[in-house]
Order: structure tokens, then sequence, then C-alpha cells
């Protein structure tokens, strides 16, 4: 596939970018340019601080329109996109593998297509406000 183009980078990839859309929009963020996500990511997440930014791109690229396929995200102007509904973080209980989930998305563990999802982390914490 050239460029070590994997299917596991790209899976890697596509768990780290909805663990990225996750934290961000629960933070109140509801834009994401997809020409930035790579530096973003390169800066939030330690797996990809040593990695070559072209790759990363090339991996965001194709993750980002596997995602939009998935209604996952919608496209806006440019090339900015939001995600659509909430993103769910849910843990699978035959594997233990931490899914995040769009709202349009059947609610199955992204390995093992499970259907035996929890919340995660399943001790909420509550706001006081
Ligand atoms: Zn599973």
């Amino acid at each position: 596939m050239g460029f070590g183009m994997t299917d596991v980078k790209i899976r890697e990839l596509d768990w780290y970018l909805r663990d990225h859309l996750f934290r961000q929009s629960n933070n109140g963020r509801q834009e994401f340019e997809q020409r930035m996500l790579p530096s973003e990511m390169i800066k939030t997440y330690l797996r990809y601080r040593n990695d070559d930014i072209d790759q990363i791109s090339l991996l965001v690229d194709i993750v980002v329109g596997n995602l939009l396929h998935q209604h996952v995200i919608n496209k806006k102007d440019g090339d900015s996109f939001e995600v659509r509904g909430t993103l769910r973080r849910l843990q699978c209980s035959k594997c233990y593998y931490v899914s995040y989930l769009g709202e349009a998305e059947e609610a199955a563990c992204l390995r093992c297509n499970s259907r035996s999802l929890e919340e995660f982390p399943k001790k909420r914490i509550k706001n006081s406000d």
C-alpha cells in the first residue's frame, strides 16, 4: 500500500481520533478543521509525538472520510466538520475494548462486534453545578 499504510494504523488512528473528538466535544467544542487535526494529534497523544506529520495527514484523511461515511461527523464549510449528535464511550463486556460510537452507529464493539456494551467508566462523577 506504500507509506506503511496498514489497516492497523488506520484502525489505530480511528480510535485516537474518536477519542480526541469525544474529549473535545465534551469540552464544548463543536467544529474541527481537518487540516489542523494532524498537529492536534501530535500535540495531544504521546503515541504520535515522533511520527511524521505527512503520514498522519494521510491517515487522518482516510479516517475522516470513513467517519463521514459512517455518519459520525457532518461536513461543514471548507475542510471543517462537526460531530453528529453525541459520541458515546462504551466498554465491551466481552473483550474490554473501549469504543467511541456515533449516534447513527450500531451499538456494537468495534473490535469483536459484541453488543454487550457498558458505559465507560462505570462510576460517574456528578457535577455539582
Ligand atoms: Zn469486544
